[in-house]
């Protein structure tokens, strides 16, 4: 399948060439022909695979599509230039965006602003902003004077300007919520539902979600009209290109000289680096800066401004290790991560997921490495039950811990059944994974097998 014969305008494909995109990803050649029919959406899809251009191709064809709205020939905005180069007395008028997609976090907002940007470069009508929490408010009423065609907004910062009368809602056609069990998660479930309420009913409905299950998914269906479901793969959950691998530390000082020696992995281009606290994130990225290393924190604390620029500078490879908390950390996607430290692990098993999503992007190879200590062996173990994968433990030569695995983790690995996992081993056999290559090339100093005092099993071993 190509973007060509899925009909898109030819301004965005000219776009998609610049962009170097050649063919469409598993979840756009899906959900692209469905969208541009009008049909309302329910998408499970693995973080990097593509999902933006999903549902943004499909909206900016039809804007790029539609003609100027008025007898006058003009679109509302060339009509509002108009009465301001007439010298009319300029008055507030609230912006009435056709389409909105809200996010969990300011960075996914900007990323997929970005996005649009790059999408809708030859369409020139189009303009899409962010409206953010922590942005200024005098430049967001700038921005929604301009009365954009797409806002891309967080759910609480949005409800602001509905409450004060800045957007008005009855001219949307196209709702997206992407990333919905994560702005759950971070209990976003009655801003959404007043943001929905005020959205025409006849508007078009585009849900993105690691899950459709429970919750997220109650709401999914509530939301939507007769939507097509697509989930991609199975599961979205599996980040077949990405290695994952525990390595075992007894204490927070062995815990770091595992930590300094993966970073001086030669393979390794940048990292994230994953801390449970902003307090670690940034005392974890001055002792690495210390060492050495080009490292910056981004974390909820940090102002708007400051995290933008750490971003920019992860994206100009000027900072090679960025420590980061869950939060600030989702929707970063620059491509040259390489690797995932978890220093911590995730609270929950989904942040585990989206974590090690930050690598592998677009296809790539990616590395993701949790360091656990002997007491967190039932989290790996949530954590297999989720992905329904089996982490390697693995043991890096000179850096051998004093245990290798709790007796909790040397464990049948319950919750799923044989046929789900990746491991082809027949009944009754032992899978013993091979040290996982590092993304490009060799990685260094990985012993050849498992620690032999902690044999893991795979289902087939009960
Ligand atoms: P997303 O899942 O939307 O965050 O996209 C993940 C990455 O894939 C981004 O860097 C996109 O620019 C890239 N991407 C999206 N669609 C394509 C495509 N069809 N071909 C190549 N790269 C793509």
């Amino acid at each position: 399948m190509t973007f060509e014969s899925l009909g898109l305008h030819t301004s965005i494909l000219k776009a998609l060439t610049e962009a170097g995109y050649t063919e469409p990803t598993t979840v756009q050649a899906q959900a692209v022909p469905a969208a541009l029919a009008g049909r309302d959406l329910m998408v499970s899809s693995q973080t990097g695979s593509g999902k933006t251009a999903a549902f943004m191709l499909p909206a900016l064809h039809k804007f790029a599509s539609a003609e100027p709205a008025d007898e006058s020939g003009k679109t509302p905005n060339q009509e509002r230039q108009s009465a301001r180069s007439r010298g009319d007395r300029p008055r507030f008028q609230a912006a009435q965006p056709k389409m909105l997609v809200l996010t969990p976090t300011r960075e996914l907002a900007l990323q997929v602003t970005t996005a649009t940007d790059k999408y809708s470069i030859y369409a020139r009508r189009i303009k899409a902003v962010s409206i953010l929490g922590g942005m200024p408010y005098p430049k967001q009423m700038q921005l929604l004077s301009r009365n954009p065609e797409i806002l891309v907004a967080t759910p609480g910062r949005l409800i602001d300007h509905m409450e004060s009368g800045k957007i008005d809602f009855s001219k949307l056609e196209i709702l997206v919520l992407d990333e919905a069990d994560r702005m759950l998660d971070m209990g976003f479930i009655d801003d959404i539902e007043k943001i929905v309420a005020a959205t025409p009913e006849t508007r078009q409905t585009m849900l993105f979600s690691a899950t459709l299950d429970g919750v997220v998914g109650n709401m999914a269906k509530r939301i939507t009209k007769d939507p097509l479901v697509i989930q991609i793969a199975g599961s979205a959950t599996k980040h077949e290109n990405i290695q994952q691998r525990v390595h075992f530390v007894d204490d927070l000082s062995h815990k770091n000289r595992v930590l300094d020696h993966l970073l001086r992995d030669e393979t390794m281009d940048q990292a994230v680096v994953f801390t449970a606290t902003k307090r670690d994130a940034d005392t974890i990225a001055d002792r690495l800066n210390i060492a050495g290393f080009a490292a910056a924190a981004l974390h909820g604390d940090m102002h708007q401004g400051a995290r933008n620029r750490t971003l920019d500078a992860m994206r100009r490879g000027q900072v090679r290790v960025l420590v980061a908390t869950d939060v600030a950390a989702r929707g970063i996607d620059v491509p040259a991560i390489t690797h995932v430290v978890n220093y911590d692990l995730p609270k929950f098993p989904e942040d585990y997921v989206h974590r090690i999503g930050r690598t592998g992007r677009a296809g790539r190879k990616g590395l993701a490495i949790s360091l656990v200590n002997h007491a967190e062996g039932m989290n790996i173990k949530r954590i297999e039950r989720f992905t329904k994968q089996i982490i390697p433990i693995e043991v890096i030569e000179g850096f051998e811990p004093k245990r290798t695995a709790s007796p909790s983790h040397a464990r049948k690995p319950g919750g799923w059944k044989p046929g789900d996992s990746r491991s082809a081993a027949k009944p009754g056999q032992r899978t013993f994974s091979k040290p996982a290559a590092a993304p490009r090339g060799e990685g260094g100093g990985y012993k050849g097998n498992r620690d032999a005092s902690a044999p893991r099993r795979s289902f087939t071993d009960r």
